[in-house]
C-alpha cells in the first residue's frame, strides 16, 4: 500500500505577504506535495483555516506521515486537535516537522522542551553536513549540499538530546546548528528538517525535496499486528508463562 502523506501549512504568509506569494503561489504545502506526489506517495494537504484545521479524525486516522509548516500563527491551532495529533504519534504516525515548525504547538509538546534558537534573516549562506551516513533519511545526498540563501537559525537549540541527529548545519556568519534530528515516541517517529524559510525557494532545490522525500518513508509506521493503544495500560491478571513465587 502506499505511503499516506498530509502535508498540513499554516498558509497565511502566501495570502499576507507578496513576497512569499511570489515564490509559493499556491501555498508552501502545495509545492511540498507536488514532489511528494511525484515521488509516488498519496498525497493530502490541510490548513490552519479550514474546519479543525483540515486535521478531523477522519484525515488523522488515514494518516501515515503528517508533515507540518507554521510560523506567524502557532498560537491559532487549537489544544484539542494538537492532544489528537500527539495520540496519533504515539500511536504509529510519522511526523516530519520544518524550518519555523519548531516553535509550534505539537512539536514543543512532543519534545517538552521550549525548541527556541537563535535567528538572523539576511540570506546568507548554509552548509548542511550529513553526519549519519548510514541512515535512510540521507539516501541519495553526498557528504554535504549548500542552499546559496536561507534563515540563519543557531545553537542553542533547546530540544532533547536527538535519538539520531542526521545533519549539523554551518552558517556563513558562523553559528552552527543541529538541522536534521530524529526522535522516536511511542511507536511514532518524528523528524525536525531546518530548510525552508518562506520567502526563499528551497523547497524547489532538489537535495531539500530528497530529504524530505527519504524522510516519510523513514517516518511511515511499521507494521505490527494488534499492538495495543498506548494511551491505555491494560492489567495482566494472567501471566503468559506459568510460574511459582516462591515463600
Ligand atoms: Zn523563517
Amino acid at each position: 500500500m502506499r505511503i499516506r502523506v498530509t502535508v498540513w501549512n499554516e498558509f497565511r504568509h502566501e495570502k499576507t505577504h507578496q513576497a512569499v506569494k511570489d515564490v509559493y503561489p499556491d501555498g508552501i504545502h502545495q509545492a511540498i506535495a507536488s514532489f511528494l506526489k511525484e515521488a509516488g506517495y498519496e498525497v493530502g494537504t490541510a490548513t490552519l483555516d479550514e474546519p479543525e484545521h483540515g486535521l478531523t479524525d477522519e484525515v488523522l486516522a488515514n494518516t501515515d506521515v503528517l508533515i507540518w509548516w507554521g510560523h506567524m500563527a502557532h498560537g491559532e491551532v487549537k489544544d484539542e486537535i494538537v492532544d489528537k495529533v500527539q495520540q496519533r504519534i504515539l500511536n504509529g504516525m510519522g511526523l516530519i516537522v520544518l524550518h519555523s515548525g519548531h516553535f509550534s504547538k505539537i512539536f514543543r509538546r512532543m519534545m517538552g522542551t521550549n525548541c527556541s534558537l537563535t535567528w538572523r534573516e539576511v540570506g546568507e549562506r548554509h552548509r548542511l553536513w550529513v553526519v549519519a551516513p548510514g541512515h535512510p533519511i540521507v539516501e541519495g545526498l553526498g557528504e554535504s549540499f549548500e542552499i546559496p540563501h536561507t534563515e540563519m537559525y543557531g545553537e542553542f537549540f533547546d530540544i532533547p538530546q536527538p535519538d539520531e541527529l542526521i545533519f549539523i548545519s554551518w552558517f556563513q556568519g558562523g553559528e552552527v546548528f543541529r538541522s536534521g534530528a530524529c526522535w522516536y515516541r511511542g511507536r511514532g517517529k518524528i523528524f525536525y528538517f531546518q530548510p525552508g524559510h518562506e520567502t526563499f525557494p528551497i523547497y524547489y532545490q532538489k537535495e531539500v525535496q530528497q530529504v524530505i522525500t527519504n524522510a516519510v518513508r523513514w517516518c511511515a509506521p511499521v507494521n505490527v499486528v494488534d499492538f495495543r493503544d498506548l494511551a491505555k495500560a491494560p492489567h495482566h491478571p494472567q501471566a503468559l508463562e506459568k510460574f511459582e513465587i516462591e515463600a
